[in-house]
């Protein structure tokens, strides 16, 4: 709490000696007053109302990873009206605009852009327009957010001191769209880079997030196993893959539970398993698939390891082939998402004024998974979960449901939140007022 205290009275302390405060006409020095007036900007209805529209529009019509071109038009037409550069193609159809002087220090904010292969459940006027695809993990809110942002700090450019880079990420949803950002070149020399996720276990107004790690990796494998099919009433003549495959599975279950440490919390989990099609015969193969989540990339590499041997071991042990692929290309693997300790520290005084310190959480880790945990792997990384439950309405499903539903009244909070943590990191890398507005140009 030492480093937090020192960061608040640090942090007023650098926007006293600004000349003209940050984002504001009022000479105060209050910390209060710093990133509350971001809320009341993104809470305008020129910008409000905005990022409604925009995040509807792009609610109607999902895309999923890689195929996001007309969310990816409708960003860049409104970088366009913004007057904002950006960078396009990056990763297929990722988009990266810059806001600031065009030289450092730099500091990102990301948004991911991809729907799911899910049919919309949700009766109201927005709901999606494409069968089989939704929006139902709220990345439609993420991008209209960072616009919404963006459109907060083209309007104070001249007071940016180095710059926010905006990236727009596709195929989030296990498609590792952040890899590919990383391996287009297009980031470099990035101080931190901060993300969020909008999500119904806390109430509007409220954030959370942890130091250290907060996502688990995530893999994925498939294997098949073979044996000799035939008459199921002569088994002797065949070599059963079924049963193989049920005892390859039974044996996953005990690395988790045999060989982890109990404290080093793992998972493996099997959730497909086709094979055969009728009752009397027994078939030549089955497919099982799952996948395989841990804290460390140590325990993810030893899980994956182990869970080939398993696999190949106790097929042969049935008398079986087994071949494990772990989808590398189609699903690569996302490292745990590890939370930078001083950037801890620095969300919390950046949220809390904001928000009020009650309002930020500290949460426990999730098994769940996040390719921001690639970005994390290069620069400093801070990802944080944004609240939007409403005790006055309805219940909000899960990510992922159906019947997903978005409060819309979150988005100023988010919005908010990327102009104050990027626009306040920025003064406090770089204090000296002489160096702001140098010429633009793009160093990145
Ligand atoms: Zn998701
Ligand atoms: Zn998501």
């Amino acid at each position: 709490m030492g480093f937090f205290f020192k960061w608040v009275n640090l942090f007023v302390f650098f926007h006293f000696l600004a000349a003209t405060p940050i984002f504001s006409d009022s000479s105060s020095s209050s910390n209060a007053f710093v990133t509350t007036k971001f809320l009341d900007l993104a809470k305008d209805p020129l910008v409000f109302d905005w990022m409604i529209g925009i995040r509807r529009k792009i609610h109607e019509n999902p895309e999923l990873g890689y195929e996001e071109f007309e969310t990816s038009k409708l960003i860049r037409t409104e970088l366009d009206k913004l007057g904002i550069s950006y960078k396009y193609p990056v990763a297929v159809t990722g988009v990266v605009g810059f806001i600031g002087t065009g030289l450092p220090p730099f500091v990102a904010l990301r948004a991911d852009m991809d729907a799911l292969p899910l049919q919309e459940m949700v009766e109201w006027e927005h709901k999606s327009k494409v069968p089989g695809k939704m929006h139902a993990c709220g990345h439609d809110a993420h991008v209209a957010m960072l616009l919404g942002a963006a459109k907060i700090l083209k309007r104070h450019e001249n007071e940016i001191r180095g710059t926010v880079v905006l990236v727009f990420q596709p195929a989030e949803e296990g498609g590792g769209g952040a890899k590919k950002i990383l391996d287009a070149g297009v980031l470099e020399n990035i101080s931190a880079i901060f993300g969020l996720h909008i999500v119904p276990t806390y109430p509007i107004g409220e954030v959370a997030s942890r130091s250290g790690p907060i996502f688990a990796g995530s893999g994925f494998f498939e294997a098949t196993i073979n044996g000799r099919g035939g008459h199921a009433a002569i088994p002797q003549h065949s070599i059963d893959p079924i049963l193989a495959a049920s005892n390859v599975i039974v044996s996953l279950q005990h690395i988790v539970s045999r060989e982890v440490d109990p404290l080093d919390s793992q998972v493996v989990t099997v959730g497909k398993f086709q094979g055969g099609g009728a009752f009397n015969v027994i078939p030549d193969s089955v497919t099982i698939g799952g996948t395989f989540r841990a804290f460390s990339k140590e325990s993810f590499m030893q899980l994956r390891q182990r869970i080939e041997q398993v696999i190949t071991g106790q097929a042969a042990v049935q008398r079986c082939n087994a071949t494990v692929n772990f989808l590398d290309d189609e699903k690569p693997f996302s490292p745990p998402t590890v939370n930078n300790g001083d950037l801890h520290g620095y969300f919390e005084s950046v949220a809390g004024s904001l928000l009020g310190v009650n309002n930020v959480k500290e949460m426990q880790p999730l098994m769940g998974s996040e390719d921001f945990a690639f970005y994390q792997e290069v620069f400093p990384g801070y990802f944080f979960l944004l609240g939007m439950d409403n005790a006055s309405n309805e219940h909000l499903e899960s990510p992922h449901s159906p019947y997903f539903k978005i409060n819309e009244d979150a988005l100023p909070y988010g919005a908010a939140l990327h102009v104050s943590l990027a626009s306040s990191y920025l003064l406090k890398l770089n204090p000296d007022i002489s160096v702001v507005g140098g010429k633009h140009h793009d160093e990145l």
